[in-house]
């Protein structure tokens, strides 16, 4: 399962323009600019409390901001809240559902709240039960359902009403890997199969990278990081550390060779025939095979540790990094 690689244009279908939303002395956002484009899975991570729910809020004009634009599918929140929600799907992080009625029941009350045409309301309900393999026990009250098929049926809920844009926020929470790989499928499909935006709040770095064609970071409610998860690693970590393994008698010849190469800092490893590089990029990986092999080592592996998304993560709050980058 790879991330999706959507077509997605470069619409935005959310722009937010120096938005600020405060709660008494508690400064949830502060001027955070950000572009989400038609078609993309946008990942917003933080902390607990870092402002990811309130920027949810923001977007489906339930919450009005302090200062600042924003436009969602063209519309003010705001001022045209109801068409806008009828446009939107939201999976809030502990959707309610009602427990004394079964998955058929909640699903055919919601599509009717969201006043999806009568004629219409009997197969979008049945096709989602289905996608969401919920079909069999759909009759079922869901005071019976486990975790993770509650959470395919506030997923299935979310899209009643077949929003454009997908809110989600913490859509895995609390879920054992199983049920947290299905509920990724299904996001990878909203997006892949039928082109919906989605926006994933997520303090799960993993899940992020795994889904995301673009994440933000936000941190006390301000944005210190956006980007592809690749290309965030590439900015905000120093380049990893490669382990290669030469024949073992070649060590000492092998890293004469390394040490005639510019800005390659080689040294032996603990196991023979083990060497380390530090501060080696991708891009010095083929140079440095061919270096190798032209001089007659016999080489068995070369390891580049890819910097991840949890990398970037750590390195925006660890100072020294920080200063590194900049
Ligand atoms: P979590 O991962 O815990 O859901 P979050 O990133 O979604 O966190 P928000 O829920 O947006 O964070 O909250 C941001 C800050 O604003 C927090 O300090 C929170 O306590 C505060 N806050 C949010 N909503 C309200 C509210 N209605 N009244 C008072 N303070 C609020």
């Amino acid at each position: 399962m790879g991330r999706p690689m959507t077509d997605h244009d470069e619409r935005a279908v959310i722009t937010a323009r120096g938005l600020s939303k405060r709660f008494g002395q508690v400064t949830a956002l502060r001027d955070l600019n950000l572009e989400v484009r038609a078609g993309e899975i946008f990942g917003m991570l933080g902390h607990n409390g870092a402002g990811k729910t309130t920027t949810v809020r923001l977007c489906n004009g339930v919450l009005a901001p302090d200062h600042g634009g924003l436009e969602v599918l063209g519309l003010s929140p705001l001022e045209d809240g109801p068409a806008l929600r009828r446009r939107t799907g939201v999976l809030t992080e502990t959707p309610s559902l009602e427990e004394r009625l079964s998955g058929r029941e909640n699903l055919t009350i919601y599509a009717e709240l969201f006043q999806v045409p009568p004629g219409r309301v009997r197969s979008q309900v049945e096709g989602l039960l289905e996608r969401f393999e919920l079909a069999e026990r759909g009759d079922e009250r869901v005071a019976r359902y486990s975790k993770g098929m509650r959470q395919r049926l506030a997923l299935a809920r979310a899209l009643i009403h077949e929003p454009e844009l997908l809110f989600l926020d913490e859509p895995t929470a609390g879920l054992d890997p199983v049920a947290a790989r299905q509920v990724h499928e299904l996001i990878l499909r909203l997006s892949r199969e039928e082109g919906r935006t989605v926006f994933i709040c997520t303090h799960n770095l993993i899940e992020a990278q795994r889904l995301c064609h673009r994440v933000a970071v936000l941190e006390e409610g301000r944005l210190v990081a956006v980007g592809a998860p690749e290309a965030l690693a590439g900015e905000w970590v120093r380049a990893g550390t490669l382990e290669i393994e030469v024949e073992a008698d070649q060590r000492e010849a092998a890293l004469a060779v390394l040490a005639a190469m510019p800005a390659l800092r080689a040294r032996a490893g603990e196991a023979a025939g083990i060497i380390w590089i530090e501060s080696a990029s991708r891009e010095a990986v083929p140079e440095l095979i061919q270096g190798l092999v032209t001089a007659g080592v016999r080489l068995y592996r070369v390891v580049p540790r890819q910097a991840t998304l949890e990398d970037v993560y750590f390195a925006l709050h660890d100072p020294a990094q920080t200063e590194a980058s900049t």
